[in-house]
């Protein structure tokens, strides 16, 4: 092989989840607050290396399409979040359908519950 010329193989879109996933994400995301209940996590998408940037609102929000429907619930909660995340790049990702985003990988991360 031709070291250093082929630019990386294009990932094809594929829906899919994996363990390993959101241990990488729980390893390599930063978590910023935003404003009051509202984060930001950033890191590499766990599949495609691309660099995303998620909102998340730190309540239980129980929506498939979190980022667009995302509920303010004024509820503390003592438990830990568990957040569903989904890839969401712009890249170019063969096979993905028309209107959808990201390299289909999906995950979860666990947000820790603020103890103040
Ligand atoms: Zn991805
Ligand atoms: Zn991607």
């Amino acid at each position: 092989m031709a070291a250093g010329t082929t630019p990386r193989e294009p990932l094809p879109y594929v829906e899919i989840t994996d363990e390993d996933y959101g241990r990488r994400a729980a390893d390599e995301f930063t978590v910023e607050e935003v404003h009051s209940g509202t984060l930001i996590l950033r890191g590499p998408c766990p599949r495609c290396r691309a660099s995303l940037e998620i909102p998340v609102v730190s309540t239980i929000v129980h929506h498939r399409s979190f980022g667009r429907h995302l509920r303010r619930v004024h509820r503390p909660r003592a438990a830990d979040q568990v957040e569903p995340m989904m890839c969401t790049c712009e890249d170019d990702h063969p096979n993905r359908p028309n209107g959808h985003y990201g390299c289909g990988a999906y995950w979860t991360v666990v947000i820790p519950a603020r103890t103040s």
